[in-house]
C-alpha cells in the first residue's frame, strides 16, 4: 500500500485546479433537482466539458476516450472536482461509475467501441436495472426472464427502484437466462435499449417528492444476443464486478460532499440561540460533531488505501463494503445531529427563515436512502462478517 502522491500526481492536481478555476465561473446555474429535461442538459453539458477537456473516464482506457489514468489520479480527480463544487456526475451516474467500468473490464472489443465513447462524451444516459419486487438484498433470486429466440433474448418481467430510468438510453439489466440451475448461475447481464419496445417505466414518487426511481415492466422485449456482456448464465460473476465498483468509488464525492456538511453544520451552530445560549456553547454537540469529523477523516484514510488496492487489483476488495457500512452510518448519525440542532425546523422541507432546514432535512433523507442503495447495511456486514472475519456463513 502506498498512499503518497507521486509528482506526476501533483502536477496533474495543479492542473487540473486551474482548469477548473477557468471554466467553473462559465457553468450555467444547476436546474431544480425535478426538472428532468433541464438537468440532462446540464448534466451532460458538463460531461462534454469534461471530454473536451481530457478529464472524463481518467481511469479509462485511451482507446475509447478515457485519459488512461491511474486510480489515484481519479481520485485526485474526484477531490478537486468536490472541493471546486464543480457539478457532480449526476444522471451519469450509472453510465460512469457502474455499467462503464464494468464494460471496461467485461466487455467484447465491439461492445467497448459502441458504449464506452458515448457514455464519456455525455451521449448515453444509462440505467441499472438489477432489483425487483422481491430480489433486492437476495439479488440472485431475481425472476426476470431472457428467453432466447434465435438472435436475440425475449425479455419479460419487472424491474423496481431503477434510478434515471425515465431519462436513460440504455440499461444494464440482469436477467434470469436458466430456471434449472442454483440461482446464481442462472443469471446473464445484458445491454438493453431503453426505446426497444416493450419496455413500461413507470416513475415512483419517494418520501422527498423526487421521482428518482421507477418501476420497470417488461413484456416481451427484444434484446440482441450481441448485447450480451460475459457468456451466458455467467451474469452473476459480471454483476459483481459492477457491484464493487459501486461500493468502492462512488461514494468518493458524497464523502468529500459529508465533510462540507460538517462543516457547515459548526458554523450554522455558531449563529443560532438555544435557550440563550449559543448552541456551539453545547459542549454534547462539539463532542459529536467532532467525533463525525475525525472519522470522516478515517474514511478518507480508507478510501485511500481502497483505491491503493483497487491499483494493484483491479478491484476495490472488501474495505469498499467497510467504507460502505461506516460510511452510511455516520452519515445517518450526522442527520440525527443535525436534526437536533434545527429543532423544530427540521419539519420543515423548506428553509424557514434564515435557517438553512431544507438543505439539511434532505440531506437526513439522502442519508437514509444511502443505508439502503448498493446493499443495506445489514448485507455489508454479512459480508464483512462472512468474508472478512471469516464468521460462519448465514444459514
Ligand atoms: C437511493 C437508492 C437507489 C437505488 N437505485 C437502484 C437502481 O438504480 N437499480 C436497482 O436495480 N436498484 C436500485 N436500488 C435498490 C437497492 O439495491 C435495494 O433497495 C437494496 O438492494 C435492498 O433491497 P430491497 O429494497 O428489496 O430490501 P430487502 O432486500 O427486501 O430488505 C428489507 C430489509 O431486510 C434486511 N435484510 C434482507 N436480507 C437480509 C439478510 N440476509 N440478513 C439481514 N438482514 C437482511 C435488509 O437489510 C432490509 O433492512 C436503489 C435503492 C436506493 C435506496
Amino acid at each position: 500500500m502506498d498512499l503518497c502522491y507521486t509528482a506526476e500526481e501533483d502536477t496533474f492536481r495543479s492542473e487540473l485546479r486551474a482548469w477548473l478555476a477557468d471554466v467553473l465561473p462559465h457553468v450555467p446555474p444547476e436546474p431544480p433537482t425535478h426538472e428532468w429535461a433541464a438537468r440532462r442538459v446540464w448534466d451532460t453539458a458538463w460531461q462534454q466539458m469534461l471530454f473536451e477537456a481530457g478529464y472524463a473516464g481518467i481511469n479509462w482506457p485511451t482507446e475509447y476516450g478515457g485519459r488512461g489514468a491511474t486510480p489515484t489520479e481519479h481520485l485526485i480527480f474526484l477531490e478537486e472536482t468536490e472541493r471546486a463544487r464543480a457539478p457532480y456526475v449526476g444522471m451519469n451516474f450509472v453510465g460512469l461509475l457502474h455499467a462503464g467500468p464494468t464494460l471496461v473490464v467485461e466487455a467484447s472489443a465491439e461492445q467497448k467501441a459502441a458504449h464506452l465513447p458515448p457514455i464519456l462524451r455525455g451521449e448515453h444516459v444509462w440505467c441499472q436495472g438489477f432489483s425487483e419486487p422481491s430480489a433486492g438484498s437476495d439479488l440472485a433470486a431475481l425472476r426476470c426472464r431472457a428467453i432466447r429466440d434465435g438472435d436475440h433474448y425475449v425479455i419479460s418481467g419487472q424491474k423496481i427502484w431503477t434510478s434515471f430510468a425515465h431519462v436513460a438510453d440504455y440499461c444494464e439489466i440482469l436477467v434470469r437466462t436458466d430456471t434449472d440451475v442454483p440461482k446464481h448461475r442462472g443469471i446473464t447481464w445484458l445491454i438493453m435499449p431503453m426505446d426497444s419496445a416493450g419496455i413500461d417505466v413507470r416513475p415512483l414518487r419517494t418520501m422527498d417528492g423526487g421521482i428518482e426511481f421507477s418501476e420497470m415492466f417488461l413484456d416481451e422485449v427484444r434484446v440482441p444476443v450481441a448485447n450480451r456482456v460475459g457468456d451466458e448464465n455467467d451474469g452473476w460473476r459480471v454483476a459483481m464486478t459492477t457491484l464493487s465498483f459501486e461500493r468502492g468509488t462512488a461514494f468518493v464525492s458524497e464523502l468529500l460532499q459529508t465533510m462540507e456538511l460538517v462543516a457547515d453544520l459548526a458554523e450554522l451552530a455558531k449563529h443560532i440561540t438555544r435557550r440563550s445560549a449559543l448552541a456551539w456553547d453545547d459542549a454534547g454537540l462539539r463532542r459529536d460533531l467532532g467525533k463525525v469529523a475525525a472519522e470522516l477523516d478515517a474514511l478518507w484514510a480508507l478510501t485511500r488505501r481502497n483505491i491503493s488496492e483497487a491499483s494493484r487489483t483491479g478491484l476495490v476488495g472488501a474495505g469498499g463494503n467497510v467504507f460502505k457500512l461506516a460510511y452510511t452510518d455516520l452519515r445517518h448519525r450526522l442527520g440525527e445531529i443535525a436534526m437536533h440542532l434545527l429543532e423544530r425546523a427540521s419539519l420543515s422541507m423548506d428553509d424557514i427563515d434564515e435557517l438553512p432546514s431544507g438543505r439539511h432535512v434532505h440531506g437526513r433523507i439522502h442519508g437514509l436512502k444511502m443505508t439502503i442503495a448498493a446493499g443495506t447495511s445489514q448485507v455489508q456486514r454479512n459480508i464483512i462478517g462472512e468474508r472478512l472475519l471469516g464468521l460462519p456463513k448465514e444459514r
